[in-house]
């Protein structure tokens, strides 16, 4: 199998002022528990017109082109009709990330006529839901994700899209999520993979705040004992590998890298292309990815990360003129005619997958962010990345970690903070 290589993928234009995404924190309150979450409930719903500052600040100062309504869970904040509408107002798409768990056909119709772009579900194995839904597989928990895509797609023009955060113990199960995905392309937009990440607590770390102060970071949603540790360290690399072993349609296209290390991938995107019978035909390369990315920004003005329409039909297929990964789906698509001509008929659609590798703690103490975040939220007047605001919450600042003397034991406790 080839090997990752970043000659041969397109790093994203993205950076702290001209990126796609705007990340906003509706609340800190939710109504389930997750292993992997990074939020603490310290300030409940964030006032409604709090929010509006936040966006107007990130149309300012980000150029989105989306806005991800994020939390805690954001179906509980009661004014979320009134800030996707106001989102919409100022011309950027916005996107709901939650659990699903409050969600009603109702809320959707609402949230839609508000503007709402579409939803993005996170759905894991490490999740405490209703109990109807603990302890579960990640392949017995695709009912519950056929669920909510069959809520999302009986509301026309919604997109739907599917996140989990990966732990060493669901790693050998992520394929089967895929397989889910890839049969429902017609309904499913995309799929992201986070992999867990926790600040370690019993180790040989020691967290300074912005004042010098040495804390103990166990204030913070992230922070994890050894035994949760252990769950923590799948690389963005390694779970490529698995799926290019399991998924030969697959592979990605592009990549951000990291803020401190010249090799970490921390974001590697990859455009799926396949047919609505679930056939998978291929994936898109980097050529065509640079030229959407840079098409867009030129027509549009903006960078873009997430297509509201994922039915493209067969002029993806023009691109095979300068994109030889879609040239290879092109072959697919035939050869797959030629077994079965009905397939000839069938529509062609595009099936986003992120793998997102969150901040690692390296050696010497320094932490390993991913190159221009796409998820930086508002925090008194500054970008912040999303996944530590609450060292600012709770510190004022980012912790600096100090690595005491390492023993083999406290290697797992380099692994600063998670998505
Ligand atoms: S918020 Fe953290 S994990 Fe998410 S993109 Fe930014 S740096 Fe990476």
């Amino acid at each position: 199998m080839d090997a990752l290589d970043k000659r041969h993928l397109y790093r994203m234009p993205w950076s702290m002022n001209d990126n796609p995404i705007g990340w906003l924190e509706s609340t800190d309150r939710c109504n389930i528990a997750c292993l992997g979450c990074y939020r603490r409930t310290i300030a409940g719903h964030k006032p409604l017109e709090e929010i509006k500052q936040d966006v107007l600040f990130l149309k300012q100062w980000r150029n989105a082109h989306n806005i991800s309504i994020a939390g805690g869970e954001p179906l509980i904040h009661p004014d979320l009709p009134e800030i996707v509408r106001f989102i919409r107002e100022q011309g950027m798409e916005p996107l709901i990330l939650t659990n699903g768990r409050a969600l009603t056909r109702e809320m959707l119709l609402e949230l839609k006529k508000a503007g709402a772009m579409g939803i993005a579900f996170h759905v894991d194995s490490l999740q405490k839901r209703e109990p109807k839904w603990n302890n579960k597989t990640e392949l017995e928990l695709n009912e519950l994700r056929e669920e909510l895509m069959e809520l999302v797609a009986s509301v026309p023009g919604m997109y739907c899209n599917f996140g989990m955060t990966v732990y060493r113990s669901n790693l050998e199960q992520i394929p089967d999520v895929l397989r889910w995905a890839n049969r429902h392309i017609d309904k499913v937009h995309g799929l992201v993979l986070i992999t867990f990440r926790a600040a370690g607590l019993d180790t040989s770390v020691e967290y300074w705040t912005p004042d010098g102060g040495s804390v103990s970071p166990e204030e913070l949603g992230y922070a994890a004992h050894r035994e949760v540790l252990e769950d923590a360290g799948v690389t963005g690399p390694e779970l490529w590998a698995l799926l290019r072993r399991e998924f030969p349609h697959y592979d990605a296209a592009a990549y951000l890298g990291g803020t401190q290390r010249h090799d970490s991938i921390k974001w590697l995107i990859g455009v799926q292309i396949g047919l609505g019978d679930g056939t998978m035909l291929g994936s898109v390369g980097p050529r065509l990815s640079e030229a959407f990315e840079v098409w867009h920004h030129w027509v549009h003005g903006t960078y873009v990360a997430h297509r509201p329409s994922n039915r493209i039909g067969p002029k993806i297929f023009l691109t095979s003129v300068f994109d030889e990964k879609v040239r290879a789906a092109w072959g697919a698509f035939w050869r797959g005619v030629v077994a079965r001509p009905a397939r000839l008929f069938k529509p062609v659609y595009l099936q986003a997958l992120g793998i997102i590798q969150a901040p690692d703690l390296l050696p010497d103490g320094r932490t390993d962010m991913c190159d221009s975040c796409p998820d930086m939220c508002v925090h008194e007047g500054t970008l912040v990345h999303s996944c530590r605001w609450d060292e600012w919450r709770l510190y004022g600042g980012y912790l600096s970690p100090h690595l005491q003397q390492s023993t083999p034991e406290s290697e797992p406790a380099r692994e600063l903070a998670h998505h």
